[in-house]
């Protein structure tokens, strides 16, 4: 029987539990596995290798992003760094210009170690992505739409620019998940989540994933999964189940308050510039709708000059100003200051990452009350006043 996304969020990957009719997976808390004699085991040797649980989560993810394999690992960097231990020294990899702090890190200070380099591009820009393709490049790894300027890429253009070429396509999905967008149908080979974020949904666990559908990438990735070693642990693997039986709604009610606030911002007189797919005057509006199912629950701001972004963050009463996103409460973040602040400043500014930027995750509280919030801490943030 083929289920719509919303049934396999639910029942999706495994359905239980066979052995005793759990409607839950259990939590498999055990490290290794009892064989019954040499090279005789029940299908499981030791838990970086195989957890039942943390299966059960990557079918599910392989399930709802459409693909045939997944992977969760201990946090959205450790899928990233085994993700990009595919690739050897001397090949390149083409970035998008806005990332989430942490992707550009690993490659500004980890992976140059070892002779991968990065070329940042934008990649809305299809013929510049074009352009930076040379010999030497073996991927391109997108944020769409990006961390946090919001920038959409057309994710089914760059594929086949990047097929072309013969590199792969990464994208990394956290901002909108599969319910939004699945970006393997797109014709991305390798898709990656900060599972932290909106599959978790609720703050509470760090884990990451990843999913592919050829199998010659899903062998090489099981094997440096395992080689490497940053699994997802049991518990985890459980709560990430249990978020995401509830994404669809979550992710409904998360896109309609943040289409709500990002229009009362943008309509009102308190604000320089609002970054939203979702509004129409957004350049990535129309390649966002063709592309996904809504724009997201991400809003990046910059008020008017003459609000003090200081003390805007101090004022918040409701909304709470820490690192993260995706999470059932409402958080504010300066990326220029915390998500961000890995990058350096030219970069940062050359692509609109503004030391007044503010980046709005929006919850699911209810919409007046967080637009109350913003606007009395707006009101008490303006310059003279304070
Ligand atoms: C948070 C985040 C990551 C990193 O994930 P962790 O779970 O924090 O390691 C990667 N990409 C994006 C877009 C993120 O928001």
């Amino acid at each position: 029987m083929s289920l719509k996304i919303d049934s396999i969020l639910i029942h999706g990957g495994v359905d239980g539990d066979a052995t005793t009719g759990a409607v839950n997976v259990p939590v498999y808390q055990t490290s290794t596995y009892r064989q019954d004699g040499l090279g005789k085991n029940r299908g499981w040797e030791y838990s970086r290798t195989g957890n039942p649980t943390r299966d059960a989560l990557e079918k599910l993810i392989a399930e709802l992003e459409g693909g045939k394999y997944g992977f969760a690992f201990a946090s959205g960097l450790a899928a990233i760094n085994t993700v990009l231990s595919l690739f050897k020294t001397g090949d390149k990899i083409v970035v998008s210009d806005n990332i989430y702090g942490g992707t550009f890190r690993i490659l500004d200070k980890v992976f140059t170690n070892f002779g991968i380099e990065y070329k940042i591009v934008d990649t809305s820009d299809l013929e510049a992505v074009e352009a930076t393709i040379d010999s030497d490049v073996k991927a391109v790894y997108v944020e769409s739409p990006t961390n946090p300027l919001l920038v959409v890429t057309d994710l089914a253009e760059v594929a086949s620019i990047a097929h072309k070429a013969g590199v792969l396509l990464i994208v990394d999905n956290t901002f909108l998940t599969p319910y939004l967008q699945r970006p393997l149908e797109l014709g991305a080979d390798i898709v990656i989540h900060s599972g932290t974020k909106y599959l978790g949904g609720h703050s509470d666990t760090v884990s990451g994933l990843a999913v592919v559908n050829d199998k010659e990438i899903a062998d090489r990735l099981y094997y440096l999964q395992n080689a490497i070693g940053g699994v997802l642990a049991p518990w985890d693997s459980f709560l990430m189940i249990r978020g995401i039986k509830t994404l669809a709604v979550r992710m409904d009610r998360h896109v309609k308050n943040a289409q709500r606030i990002a229009e009362w911002l943008a309509d009102s007189d308190y604000v320089d510039r609002v970054y939203y797919p979702g509004l129409k005057r957004d350049p990535g509006y129309e390649v966002q709708k063709k592309q996904a199912d809504g724009a997201g629950a991400m809003i990046s701001f910059v008020l008017k000059d003459r609000y003090d972004y200081r003390a805007f963050f101090e004022k918040l009463r409701l909304i709470t100003l820490a690192e993260s996103l995706g999470g059932v409460e409402s958080l504010v973040s300066h990326p220029a200051s915390m998500t961000h602040a890995a990058i350096p400043p030219e970069i940062r500014r050359q692509t609109g990452i503004v030391d007044e930027l503010i980046r709005l995750s929006v919850g699911i509280e209810d919409a007046d009350d967080l637009i109350q919030d913003l606007e009395q801490a707006i009101l008490a943030s303006e310059k003279g006043v304070i």
